[in-house]
This record gives C-alpha cells, structure tokens and sequence, in this order.
C-alpha cells in the first residue's frame, strides 16, 4: 500500500496490508493474550499508559512531522492534536480505577444479602478508525479500551497508516503486549476481514456511508457496536453579538483542520439584523488565513487528504451556484500538486442546496439569514446528522431556550468545534450511535457483571 504525501503527491512510504490469513493471527493472538492482560490490576495496564503518555511527549515533533505529512495537517495543528490527546489521557488516568470499581449497590444483614456489580472488559474489540484526527479519535477509543483490560485490533485509516504504525510501536515499548494491541494495516478490504473475525465490539470512527454497512453486518451477531459518524453542524449567530469577535471565533470552527473534523461548523445561520456585517466580517477573516506548505509554521489551511473530497466540494460549489448562492471567496481548487481547495464562502444558500445539507468535509461554508430565534432552531434541527450545534448570543437565556430545542449530541454556547475529555461525546441519527469520553466513555468498554451474593 502506497503512502502519498496529501500536499505534494510524493510516495512517502509503501507499507505491506494485512489480508484475510494475518489479520486472523491477529485476532488469535489477540484472543489468547487478552485474558492475561485483564488479569492486571487496573494501575498496571494504567502505568502503561502512562509511559505511552511520556513516549508521546517525547517524540511529539517526530509524531507530528509525520501526521503532517501523511494527512496534509499544518503543523502547528498536528501539535495541538498530540497536545489535546495527552490532556485526554491524563482524564482516562484520573478517572479509570473509580469508574471502574466495583460497587455495592445493596446490603441487607437480615437477609445476609450483597447485591453488587463490576466490570468487565468486553474481550477482543476492533477500532476501526478515521484519519482526520487519528490520535483523538484512536485515542478515545485505544486507551480507555486497553485500560479496561480489553484487547484492542486497531485498524488505522489507510490514509494514516505511518501515524498508526507509531501508536502501535509506543504502546509497545511502554509495555503494552504486542498481541494485546495489534495494528491492522490496510483499506476497506482489510477492515472487512477484521470485522468478520468473532470480535466481541466494534468501535468506529468515520463517515455514515461505511457506518451503515458496519452496523448492517454486525447486527446479527449480538456484540457491542459503537459508531461515531459524520456532522453537518450548524451554528446561529444572534442579532446580539460582538459580530467580528463572533465572526472570528466561527470562522475558526469551520475552517480549522483545513474542514476536516467531524465537528466542523458546517452551515451558518445569521439573525437577519447583522447577516451583511457578520459576511464582511467573516470573509476578512478567512481572507487572511494563510494556506500553503503544511509544514510551515504560519500554514492555517492545508491539504485535502482524500483526492475525491475534491469532487465532492466542486459539486457541492456548482449545486449551490446553480440555485441561487454567490460564491464571496474561492470555489475551486487550487492548482499545484497534491489535493488543494481554496477557503470557500458561501452566501443566498438554502436547504435546497447540498452544501447545506450534505457533509462538506472540507474548507467550505454556506451563511444563510434568519429572520427569528424559531426559524434558526427549524433550519438547525433540518438535518439527517446531530453532532454539534451551537448559538453565539450574549443573553444565556436566550441561548438556554434555543439549545434546549435542539436534537444533537453536544451543544455550545458562545464557542464551537470544541471536545472535551470529562463530557460525552456521541451523536444522534445519521453522526451515530453509542458514545467515547467522559466516565461513561470508559464504562463503554465493559459489560456490568450482576453479583447477587448471599452469604450463609
Ligand atoms: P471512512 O468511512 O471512509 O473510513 C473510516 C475507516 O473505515 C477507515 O479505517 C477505513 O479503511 C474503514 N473502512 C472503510 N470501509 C470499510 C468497510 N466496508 N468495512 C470495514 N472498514 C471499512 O471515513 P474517513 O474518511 O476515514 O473519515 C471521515 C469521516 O469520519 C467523516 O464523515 C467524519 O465526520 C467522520 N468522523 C467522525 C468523528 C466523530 O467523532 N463522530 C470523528 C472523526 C471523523
């Protein structure tokens, strides 16, 4: 399998995939080691992590040099990810051993009676994950699943297969057996051999399409199956706001990661009272992102790391001109070498509109006005997706009552395109089903075992 540099079309490496006959030694492997592994006591697997945890402060540069170059990240972006996932282990290594207790939940001395319940690890899991922020997402997954005494088959997108390679080889050396955490290299073909191995969990990040037919194969087979999908998150900017403050702030949101996070602002609803001054403002802000060389430093907006994305952009930029939209900034993509779209901007959009509708993935925004609070909740809420969502206003109740009506799984006050380690992170519809992060982040990787224990 070919690595190619995203930005440049350069061979960075060619690495072997597993076919069907290796990724089931893995999975053999990885059956017998695990029950070993879920003999430790809870702080053994943890003092692994937490090596893994100091090998990745150590090697950051290295780490994110080859993220960049893998996935077309500007760098001062990759480092921010490594930065962001040793703050979520420092979460899993503050919060495992008490979440994971057993606990008694009843005593009766008449009855001599102990109702009490622990947790188990689930056994062998895959995780099958996404390459737009592969410590974050792997991460959310890998650490608390191993911590939990679980055996972890992690199946790194194929377009951050170098990034997957280092994890493996820093779980290694910090001790994590190499059959108890076994990367499966390779593409759609490999991650459906995996899946046909008698896994006992499936946790995926990446789009609703794979998702689907994940969750289709899995259903009949009674284990645990956790899909963090794809968002068309919205954001509403009242009539209230500091607008080029706001305008900054959004425009951050949607087109950091060069657009590619699950939790991208996607679609921008303006209160009509300040919608022209808020797409000045907006588009002066974007104006100055810097894109270019992913390894430089003052790089803003980088590659596209899949070459199809492009097309999908185009089309969602003609759809949207075809009904109606004027096109403030970019539209197309850039020639050079490698995957590039110019930051694009957006405005006359409406819900006939793909751009509006259909994941954008990339650095692409549509800004609509609204005429009221009512119809802004009635624009975000017209989606097959509920990730994000969020209100920029200064009055709190005000963005109580509107938040309050929104179906997704995460909604921001005054920010956006924001995750943290101690809340849940989960969708609704189309984004997903099950949950990462939080207490109940690291419970998702058991079973609760019921101990009705009556003594004589
Ligand atoms: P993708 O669905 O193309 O691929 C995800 C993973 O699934 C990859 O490892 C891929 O090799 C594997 N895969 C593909 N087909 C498969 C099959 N039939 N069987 C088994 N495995 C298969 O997604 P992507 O392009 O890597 O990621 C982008 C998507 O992920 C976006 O939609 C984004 O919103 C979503 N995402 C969601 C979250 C979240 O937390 N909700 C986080 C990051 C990314």
């Amino acid at each position: 399998m070919k690595i190619i540099n995203p930005a440049t079309g350069a061979t960075l490496a060619v690495v072997a995939a597993d076919g069907h006959a290796a990724v089931r030694r893995k999975y053999e492997a990885a059956r017998a080691a695990q029950p070993a592994w879920a003999a430790l006591s809870v702080k053994k697997r943890l003092d692994t992590i937490r090596r893994f945890r100091e090998r990745v402060v150590e090697l950051k540069d290295t780490l994110a040099q080859t993220l960049t170059n893998e996935v077309g990240k500007p760098i001062r972006q990759s480092r921010n990810e490594l930065n962001g996932l040793t703050g979520r282990i420092d979460f899993f290594l503050s919060e495992t051993a008490r979440t994971l207790r057993d606990e008694t939940v009843f005593t009766d001395g008449c009855q001599k009676l102990e109702e009490r319940i622990s947790h188990e690890p689930l056994g062998v899991i895959a995780n099958i994950s996404a390459w737009n922020y592969p410590y974050f997402v792997g991460g959310n997954v890998f650490v608390p699943a191993l911590a939990a005494g679980n055996a972890v088959l992690y199946k790194p997108s194929e377009f951050a297969t170098l990034t997957g390679l280092h994890i493996a080889e820093m779980l290694h050396d910090s001790g994590v057996p190499e059959d108890v955490f076994a990367p499966v290299i390779g593409d759609a073909t490999t991650g459906t051999a995996l899946l046909r191995q008698p896994l006992d969990g499936v946790f995926f990040t990446g789009s609703y399409g794979t998702g689907a037919k994940i969750a289709a194969s899995a259903g009949r087979r009674m284990i645990k199956v956790q899909l963090e999908l794809g968002g068309k998150d919205p954001i509403y900017v009242c009539d209230d706001v500091d607008v080029a403050a706001t305008a900054a702030a959004v425009a951050d949101g949607a087109f950091y990661n060069t657009g590619q996070s699950c939790c991208s602002v996607e679609r921008i609803y303006v209160h009509e009272a300040i919608h022209d001054a808020f797409v000045a403002a907006f588009v002066a802000e974007v104006k100055g992102y810097k894109v270019g060389d992913p390894l430089d430093e003052l790089t803003y907006i980088g590659a596209i790391t899949r070459a199809p994305q492009l097309t999908t952009l185009r089309k969602q930029v003609a759809d949207a001109r075809k009904k109606g939209a004027r096109v403030l900034l970019g539209g197309d993509v850039i020639k050079r070498r490698g995957n590039w779209f110019a930051p694009t901007v957006l405005t006359d959009v409406d819900h006939t509109m793909a751009v509006m509708r259909d994941e954008s993935f990339g650095p692409i925004i549509g800004i609509q006005a609204v005429a009221d609070d009512d119809a802004a909740v009635a624009l975000m809420n017209d989606t097959e997706y509920g990730l994000t969502a969020g209100v920029y206003t200064h009055d709190g109740k005000r963005a109580r009552k509107i938040l309050d009506r929104i179906n997704s799984g995460s909604v921001y006050w005054n920010c956006c395109d924001r995750v943290s380690p101690r809340l849940p992170w989960s969708g609704v519809k189309h984004s997903g089903m099950g949950l990462t992060l939080s207490t109940y982040g690291i419970q998702t990787f058991t079973r609760p075992k019921a101990w009705h224990l009556r003594s004589s």
